[in-house]
């Protein structure tokens, strides 16, 4: 290497330098833990990992020191649309189909206002979480709502947003759970999915929006709409997102309905391939977490959700060591009720312990599904780790607080704390900084927020 090319100062004019972090947990191939390492970040992309190197003047400096940096998190499974609608009463203690039949009502009330500014409250949730990049399923579209508002709300946090264009379209005429006045015709839905991918979708590496094609459930869309689905998310390049064998229930309803377990009605329907994850399977027998090793279909796990609704624990342990990608999600804040990724980490971390002892899953193994994992079921190599040539999504950690005060090993966050991200990079952009949304206000988001789920609960 010349010396003088190797000495050549990087960055300039709106990039970022992320100063002395205590450590750095890259998740690169190599799982490399750096010590007093230096992360520059120049056109959205990451440029430099490791040891000090000179920055052009103009560069935005952050001093790092006494801190933990890892990839952002990524959150697979959410209906932002939800954090309007937590701890409601009635849907507290349900099982899931009685829990949705609780709620249905509430969110038909709902309109583009609404749906903005809950997507807007969850994603600032989320980023306080160090979560830089997040999916929303969105399937009820009450009142002329559209996927267009959570979009909106997506741009102005700032956050790297997969939106799916969810249905509904079997109402409870028709022997689905759903009212009928929440279910749409089926092609109206595939105009509209059409419509979004046309409008948002963005293929090219770095996208900040992808859109994905995501029928509610096998108990609330048709198989005629699941296969349609299939075949135009194919036809368009887009992933598949649906709900798939989220508990006992579930399978029942598809036994007796279909005649057959989850994983096959997804086989059958052309719902398993690596440009597919579902949500939950908490309820995957052996075969079907064969069926998805083998065919490269991936997962968000929702464990605080699982939990909530007693719906089981996943048998990520199982999934894992198949070899199927597995991402995490906080899942609808009807649900969780929060939307604090990094809690979910701990989560999915404490309960495989539960069930298959305490080395079942490590804090690492953990984080690695909360960046990395998530990163594969959305089907993106460009996020999910801190290499140059990666994207600039970074979250750092303050490790000089209460949470984290004695602990001997800061890499393993999960174990101790903090559950808050003091700066959020994304795309190189601050979004959250010294632990505060720094994008666009955040009372106003709030104060909205309270205003219109008090004007539902009315
Ligand atoms: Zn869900």
């Amino acid at each position: 290497m010349n010396p003088a090319l190797e000495a050549a100062p990087l960055g300039g004019r709106g990039a970022v330098l992320l100063r002395g972090a205590a450590l750095i947990v890259t998740m690169d191939a190599q799982r490399r833990e750096i010590v007093d390492g230096d992360i520059v970040i120049h056109g959205g992309c990451i440029v430099h990992v490791g040891a000090p190197v000179p920055v052009a003047s103009g560069t935005q400096v952050i001093d790092a020191r006494g801190c933990l940096v890892t990839p952002g998190l990524v959150n697979t499974h959410h209906h932002l649309y939800q954090s309007m609608t937590r701890a409601v009463p009635g849907a507290q203690d349900a099982l899931l189909f009685g829990w949705l039949e609780t709620l249905y009502p509430i969110w038909a009330r709902m309109g583009p206002a609404e749906m903005r500014v809950s997507a807007m409250a969850g994603l600032a949730e989320l980023a306080l979480s160090g979560c830089s990049t997040s999916s929303d399923h969105l399937y009820l579209y009450p009142n002329g709502a559209r996927l267009d508002d959570t979009i909106e709300a997506a741009r102005e946090i700032g956050l790297r947003f997969h939106p799916t264009r969810g249905a509904m379209s079997i109402g409870r005429s028709a022997g689905g759970l759903p009212p009928d006045s929440l279910v749409e015709r089926e092609a109206a839905i595939l105009e509209d999915c059409i419509r979004v991918i046309d409008a948002f979708h963005d293929s090219a590496e770095g996208a900040m929006l992808r859109v994905g094609i995501a029928p509610c459930s096998p108990f609330s869309v048709s198989r005629e709409l699941m296969r349609d689905a299939a075949i135009l998310a194919r036809d368009k390049g887009v992933r598949l997102h649906t709900h798939l064998a989220e508990n006992e229930e579930d399978v029942a309803y598809s036994l007796e309905r279909f005649g057959c377990r989850p994983g096959q009605y997804a086989q059958d329907l052309g719902w398993t391939g690596p440009d597919v994850w579902h949500a939950h399977c908490v309820r995957l027998d052996p075969a079907e977490i064969a069926l998805f090793a083998r065919t490269g279909t991936c997962v968000a796990h929702c464990p605080c959700s699982n939990c909530r609704l007693g719906s089981g624990i996943a048998p990520v342990r199982a999934m894992r060591d198949a070899g199927i990608g597995v991402g995490l999600g906080v899942d609808g804040s009807a649900s969780n009720d929060q939307g604090n990724l990094l809690a979910e980490a701990r989560q999915a971390m404490l309960l495989q312990r539960a069930v298959s002892g305490a080395a079942a899953m490590s804090a690492r193994e953990a984080l690695e599904i909360a960046t990395l994992g998530g990163a594969a079921a959305l089907g993106r190599t460009d996020i999910g780790r801190i290499e140059a040539g990666a994207r600039g999504d970074v979250a750092v950690w303050d490790m000089q607080g209460i949470e984290a005060a004695g602990s001997w090993d800061l890499a393993a966050l999960l174990l101790a704390g903090p559950m808050r991200v003091r700066d959020l990079l994304v795309e190189g952009r601050p979004i959250v900084a010294e632990g505060t949304l720094v994008s666009t206000p955040l009372a106003p988001i709030i104060d909205a927020q309270r205003r219109m789920a008090r004007a539902l609960a009315g």
